[in-house]
């Protein structure tokens, strides 16, 4: 894990050179601990250690990039880790699953009706010994992890700064970040998630709760983890044309939206734009072979 490897890459081709856009390559930090993940965790993993825990315990579906950086992560820093999975035990384990469980991860599945219910989840799991860290780094802790993800590099030649949102998490720490001089758009990933405001906004104080940031629906293609043809096109082409390898969850549908918020003229033509590439290339095994060309 070597933070120092991030770099920032001009895509402007992206939008045929009519805008400056640039993109922080974060997915460059690991190929399995994806890049926003291995941030929102920092400090989570820094306070359990601080408080004498031995264990991290969290939450995430059969493809959950936060899952498998959990377990990678724990193991480095020499914590256990445990993974409550949503869904019943499939008869094949997901890649990402598999590589947790080498990473010495111990996942207990639970049917789907049971992991709405965290709360319970966690009271019936009771071990003094145990950190748990909420599904996706949702969290204050998580934000602030993120917040550093804007100082690797130097971006404040740059006013515009987009990123995918799920939980919300990457984006508030991007809030937090952010000088005067920017704004701080999010797409988000997930269908009609209309209470995400409210949920990034808890995450900030009441001052930073005033800058400026937008959230933008409509690129989730179906929902999460959906996908199309032209999705999977579009990230062949990216690939051919800039060497950018996407994601489909979030990057593929965040550079897709960038491109088509970019035809329409929603960004100043004197606007300079920094993409966040929040890595979680690993989540693309769920493709067959021969469907990507990288
Ligand atoms: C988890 C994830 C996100 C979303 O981050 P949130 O903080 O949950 O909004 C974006 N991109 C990638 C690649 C991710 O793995």
């Amino acid at each position: 894990m070597n933070i120092n490897n991030i770099y920032i890459q001009d895509i402007s081709q992206i939008c045929d050179n009519k805008l400056n856009i640039n993109i922080l390559r974060a997915d460059v930090l690991d190929p399995v601990v994806s890049g926003n993940k291995w941030f929102k965790l920092q400090f989570y993993v820094r306070d359990a250690i601080t408080a004498g825990k031995t264990t991290l315990a969290t939450f995430g579906g059969p493809y959950s990039n936060h899952i498998v950086a959990t377990s990678t992560y724990g193991a480095s820093m020499g914590l256990h880790t445990v993974g409550f999975i949503r869904g019943e035990k499939p008869v094949a384990l997901s890649p990402t699953l598999t590589d947790a469980l080498e990473n010495g991860m111990t996942l207990h599945f639970i049917s789907r009706q049971d992991f709405e219910q965290k709360e319970k989840i966690i009271s019936h799991n009771q071990d003094p010994n145990w950190a748990w860290i909420p599904e996706g780094g949702y969290g204050v802790t998580g934000a602030k992890g993120a917040k550093s993800m804007l100082t690797i590099k130097d971006t404040t030649p740059f006013d515009t700064i987009i990123c995918a949102v799920g939980t919300g998490t990457m984006m508030a720490g991007l809030i937090k970040a952010a000088a005067p001089h920017q704004k701080v758009i999010g797409l988000s990933v997930l269908k009609n998630n209309i209470s995400i405001n409210a949920e990034i906004k808890a995450l900030l104080t009441p001052e930073e709760s005033k800058k400026d940031f937008e959230i933008i629906h409509g690129y989730d293609f179906g929902g999460y983890a959906k996908h199309t043809p032209a999705l999977v096109s579009f990230m062949n082409d990216c690939y051919k044309n800039m060497e950018l390898p996407l994601d489909f969850v979030y990057t593929a549908k965040l550079l897709y939206g960038v491109q088509d918020l970019a035809s329409k003229e929603k960004f100043d033509p004197t606007s300079k734009i920094l993409i966040i590439h929040s890595g979680g290339l690993q989540g693309n095994r769920s493709f067959k072979k021969g469907t990507l060309c990288f």
